[in-house]
């Protein structure tokens, strides 16, 4: 179990004794965290916890990919964590009324082959790739900002009907919340 307080020690035990699929959980001693501050964090003068540290409260990175913001005197320690198992949030809204709802984004999918009646099906994808993709760590870390550490998964879309044979390349953008959470912001972009 590791709680470490100084930078020198969240490191030098990161980097030794956990291998790097170890999950990790950044706690500080503020109660706010991004779901308490309704996705924006704020700096807690309470607690003199800054914003970013109020942003990363709680959130849950494996070794190989973790957020590397730290600072001079920062009081966040990592927790091991032995069992994870990754949740979304991910309201089915963000596929029927934006992806194929937005003029647009309907368009983009149009032209992958995809229609409104594939909505279910394009939902099922995302969440499952995402989840997986977050255990593997196959993701690239973003900016962190006030709405949280951002990260972003790229692929390749099998077309569909008319496109078929086509591969698209997309992204999708998250946002890590607390206790693994996985908040997907931006369910699906053709580069
Ligand atoms: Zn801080």
């Amino acid at each position: 179990m590791g709680v470490f307080s100084s930078l020198y020690n969240v490191f030098s035990n990161l980097f030794s004794v956990y291998d790097d699929n170890a999950w990790f959980q950044r706690k500080n001693v503020s109660k706010l965290d991004l779901e308490v501050c309704n996705g924006e964090a704020r700096d807690d003068l309470s607690t003199r916890t800054c914003w970013k540290c109020v942003a990363l409260n709680r959130t849950i990175f494996q070794k190989r990919k973790m957020p590397n913001f730290f600072h001079k005197n920062c009081k966040c320690w990592h927790d091991f964590l032995r069992n994870v198992e990754i949740s979304s949030i991910f309201p089915m809204e963000k596929i029927t009324k934006y992806l194929f709802f937005d003029k647009d984004k309907k368009a983009m999918m149009r032209s992958m082959g995809y229609i409104p009646d594939d909505a279910e099906v394009i939902y099922k994808y995302i969440d499952s790739y995402v989840k997986e993709k977050f255990v593997s760590g196959d993701f690239e870390l973003q900016v962190l900002n006030k709405h949280g550490q951002h990260i972003t998964m790229r692929f390749l879309l099998d077309g569909a009907r008319d496109h078929i044979n086509e591969k698209f390349a997309c992204h999708i953008g998250c946002v890590v919340w607390p206790n693994v959470q996985i908040r997907i912001a931006t369910p699906l972009l053709q580069d």
